[in-house]
């Protein structure tokens, strides 16, 4: 955010907290007061990292924060962002949201930096254009920029300008808003509502929004590309209260759940979302069947995401802590279960069996997105195909595996139908396994930590 006579890092802190479920690993805000910039980071989650004094120590009314969830390199501080890289009596800070794909290659540009996050080499790529040739930060991002390839949403500062930059392909959101004379840039809308600011326009894909003491101006240093919005945005990774693309997501995740109860529909007593992604699709499964809606699972509202946590033993023990069934909702019931999606399936099978110990007598899945069958490049850390659990198996194959009465996903064309904005361009590789740029076939996400 840039303003003047603003708290922007506390109004950052704001919009962070707003954004925690975007990543948990941790978090930064980077500040500048004019003169010098600031950053401050560490591990954890955004009210573990910040408390009133280290806020009190980040004066300035220019700001760029960061939550993170790793796709390249490890769960670990020097992998924290902002990125900051000093210039002289400048500097620059770099927020990035999503993963690129051509990371080796740009390594082999930018030369033997100690980066070990894609993230970093984009600093360092822009850092070169500004030292190398006396460019300015919108200079150097207009020139660096192209040479990046895969998703790539960012924030990026010095000590006087802010960038908000969307990939050609627009894979990750990013919105515009206004508080006062404040310009505010965020993934969702929902961060806007939180700080009270106007929501202005979604930045379109391609698009290069520099904030200066003129307000915002628009560049478009890239070659035109098809717009190509991660569909999982609709799916999982947003808020329910944010609004892309003109929809809000809620009332998108209840479309999907009356589309799906239109597709497969079951002969059953009730409709138990897993909470929370599940629950606007499976409340409007119950609505468009007539099958009463119950909430059958608890969730403990002070854990995170299983899902978006790393290690395969934290994902294990999470679910455990995170779910509690209720028997006296799904003894002697025919249940029908909504979730948003499987990826690996190790949650849902311990879901599952856990719905039939508390006396479930019947359990059909519906899940409100077709089969996860192919890893994501830009930006959701799913692992190799191996991980996968619908890679490669028939629908048959993983019901049996899961231990359902019936199991159905609901199709891309209804998934693509229920977002209402079909006509826009969307991502739907893991789905679809129709990659829209080169992806890399080697390397993984410690690539640059090992070499
Ligand atoms: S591969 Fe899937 S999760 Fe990744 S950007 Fe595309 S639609 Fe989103």
């Amino acid at each position: 955010m840039r303003g003047s006579d603003i708290e922007a890092s506390r109004l950052t802190y704001f919009g962070l907290f707003a954004l925690q479920h975007r990543g948990q690993e941790s978090a930064g805000i980077s500040v500048s007061d004019g003169e010098n910039i600031m950053v401050y980071k560490d591990m954890g989650l955004v009210a573990q990292v910040f408390d009133e004094t280290v806020l009190a120590g980040l004066g300035g009314d220019l700001a760029v924060g960061h939550t993170r969830y790793s796709t390249t390199g490890s769960n670990r501080w020097e992998n924290s962002q902002p990125v900051f890289r000093h210039l002289g009596s400048n500097g620059i800070a770099l927020a990035h949201n999503g993963n690129l794909t051509n990371t080796a290659t740009l390594a082999g540009r930018v030369g033997p930096v100690a980066a070990t996050t894609d993230s970093e080499l984009m600093t360092e790529a822009i850092a070169l254009e500004m030292t190398e040739h006396n460019l300015n930060l919108e200079e150097a991002l207009a020139t660096a920029l192209p040479l990046f390839e895969g998703a790539f949403t960012l924030a990026v500062m010095d000590t006087s300008t802010l960038v908000g930059v969307r990939d050609p392909h627009g894979f990750r959101p990013l919105c515009l808003g206004s508080l006062g004379d404040t310009w505010v840039i965020a993934s969702e809308t929902a961060a806007l509502d939180i700080l009270g600011a106007t929501f202005v326009r979604q930045i379109a894909p391609g698009e290069m929004v520099v904030i200066d003491d003129e307000g915002p101006h628009s560049v478009f240093p890239f070659a035109e590309a098809e717009s190509q919005l991660c569909l999982f945005e609709f799916v999982y990774f947003a808020r329910p209260d944010s609004t892309l693309y003109g929809q809000n997501i809620h009332a998108v995740r209840r479309n999907m759940g009356e589309h799906l109860a239109e597709q497969a529909p079951a002969d059953a007593d009730i409709v138990v979302p897993v909470p929370e992604s599940g629950i606007p699709a499976a409340q409007g499964y119950a609505a468009a069947t007539g099958i009463p809606y119950s909430d059958g699972l608890v969730k403990n509202r002070y854990v995170g995401r299983t899902f978006i946590q790393p290690a395969q033993s934290m994902r294990d023990h999470g679910i455990r802590m995170k779910l509690n069934p209720m028997p006296g909702e799904l003894a002697g019931q025919r249940v029908v279960l909504v979730d948003d999606s499987i990826v690996r399936g190790s949650t849902t099978r311990q879901l599952v069996s856990m719905v039939r110990e508390a006396g479930a007598t019947e359990i059909h899945l519906r899940i409100s997105s077709p089969p996860y069958r192919w890893p994501c490049f830009y930006g959701m850390d799913t692992g190799d195909r191996s991980t996968l659990l619908a890679a490669g198996r028939s629908i048959a194959e993983i019901q049996k595996f899961l231990e359902v009465e019936s199991l159905a996903y609901l199709e891309l064309e209804g998934l693509i139908d229920a977002t209402g904005t079909a006509a826009t361009g969307f991502c739907t590789a893991c789905l679809s396994g129709a990659y829209p740029t080169e992806v890399p076939t080697t390397g993984d996400k410690y690539l640059l930590e090992r070499s």
